[in-house]
């Protein structure tokens, strides 16, 4: 990466090359057998057949907006530019989007439609292009990313996903992506079986990580503190060290070193499924975020985003 030009995305040069219409059109020939992400479902998207994720070979989004509430690095002062996929690729019993991820709420794009809804997030002020649980949906994306650069998309991308991805997939966006978000989520099979339906989570993920991270490296941001490319891993703790924090930190300390970013998030509340379902039933408390937070302090993280929670009698 030494002497790598961080203002300019990455995908701009695949394009000029001609690899991004080719990525693009190996990605949309995979959805006739499709094996995009670890559930390697293999039905025929292309003729309208639907697996695990339950989307066909369309873009189908729920929204396109500016978001304020990313990590400072990604909302800086104009927010980051969010396309929120529909359908997931896990199926998370506490999930707070599930109405978008598990429900199917959103609409069938274009990709001409999707490029012209990425120039209106630029057009907006948005620092970068963030896309929210795209795992399923690559092909949609690179293909209105192709239709989007002759239009003057020019920030960059930024992949918000879960973390459950395919190295065969993540190669083929080696380049495009600019900066990985991915959650580390769970650091015990029997719970990522229980809570998202996938019980080999923590093998794909960590693999997938360390691949991320092979193609990005650590953070880096521009003079006003804007992440241009890198990595942030989420890891939003959940009641009764579900989410195995611990475990998962010190595999990111020990894999990627106590430079890594991470973001411990301490948003949860209980959704879905989650009621009735305890521990999940209750919000994470002070004393749970705190351990947390002291645990990464002692692994020696370097850079970390905390978050503060919002009410008064401060569950965290
Ligand atoms: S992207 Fe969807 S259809 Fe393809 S393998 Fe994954 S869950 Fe199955």
């Amino acid at each position: 990466m030494l002497g790598e030009d961080i203002r300019r995305p990455g995908y701009l040069e695949l394009f000029e090359t001609g690899v991004l219409a080719e990525r693009a059109r190996i990605l949309d020939e995979s959805l006739r057998c499709c094996t995009l992400c670890p559930r390697r479902c293999g039905v025929d998207r292309k003729a309208g057949q639907t697996g695990f994720c339950g989307v066909g070979a369309e873009p189908r989004v729920a929204a396109l907006s500016i978001h304020p509430w990313e990590e400072p690095p990604l909302s800086g002062s104009r927010g980051s530019g969010t396309v929120f996929f529909s359908g997931c690729t896990l199926k998370c019993r506490f999930c707070q989007n599930y109405p978008i991820s598990q429900l199917g709420v959103g609409r069938g794009f274009s990709v001409e439609e999707l490029a012209a809804g990425l120039m209106k997030l630029q057009k907006k002020g948005a620092h970068n292009i963030n896309l929210v649980t795209p795992t399923h949906q690559v092909a949609a994306f690179v293909g209105g990313l192709l239709h989007a650069v002759p239009l003057g998309l020019n920030i960059p991308i930024v992949y918000n996903s879960s973390g459950y991805e395919r190295l065969e997939t993540l190669a083929l966006l080696e380049g495009i992506v600019d900066i990985y978000l991915p959650d580390i989520k769970y650091a015990d099979p029997q719970v990522a079986a229980y809570l998202s339906a996938a019980p080999d989570y923590v093998s794909v993920n960590r693999a997938a990580l360390v691949e991320m991270w092979r193609q990005v490296g650590h953070l880096r941001t521009d003079a006003d503190g804007l992440a241009r490319r890198g990595m942030i891993v989420r890891h939003l703790v959940l009641p009764e060290d579900l989410s195995g924090t611990a475990d998962n930190l010190d595999f990111l300390v020990r894999t990627l070193g106590t430079e890594v970013w991470v973001s411990l998030m301490c948003q949860y509340f209980p959704a879905h499924e989650a009621f009735g379902n305890p521990p999940l039933h209750r919000r994470v408390t002070e004393e749970e975020y705190d351990r947390a937070f002291r645990t990464m302090t002692e692994l020696g993280i370097l850079h970390g985003f905390t978050q503060e929670h919002p009410d008064e009698d401060a569950l965290c």
